[in-house]
């Protein structure tokens, strides 16, 4: 349940333009970073039980699992203008259409 938790959370990422993928659509994209992972991770936190489940810390978890993914936050959203012709004009990732 907390892998479904996390990983429908990163599926919301994609639709809100947070995460995207790269040209191939098998990797992640120019968007991705490591608050992504930090998000995804309380995500499946909330889902977690005294049967087996497991809490983790999500910052220091994503930086010793994740620690090669971009810092800050990165989103469609946060790009200049210019980046974002760029980032359109360039194809070379793939983000939802909204
Ligand atoms: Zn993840």
């Amino acid at each position: 349940m907390q892998i479904l938790a996390h990983e429908l959370k990163h599926g919301h990422q994609y639709l809100m333009q947070e995460i995207d993928f790269d040209k191939s659509g098998r990797h992640a994209g120019f968007l991705y970073d490591i608050t992504d992972e930090i998000a995804a991770l309380n995500r499946q936190n909330l889902f977690s039980d005294d049967v087996g489940a497991t809490i983790v810390h999500p910052a220091k978890y994503a930086a010793s699992h994740y620690g090669d993914r971009k810092k800050g936050e990165w989103s469609f959203g946060t790009l200049f203008e210019g980046e974002r012709n760029g980032y359109c004009r360039d194809n070379r990732y793939r983000m939802y259409q909204k």
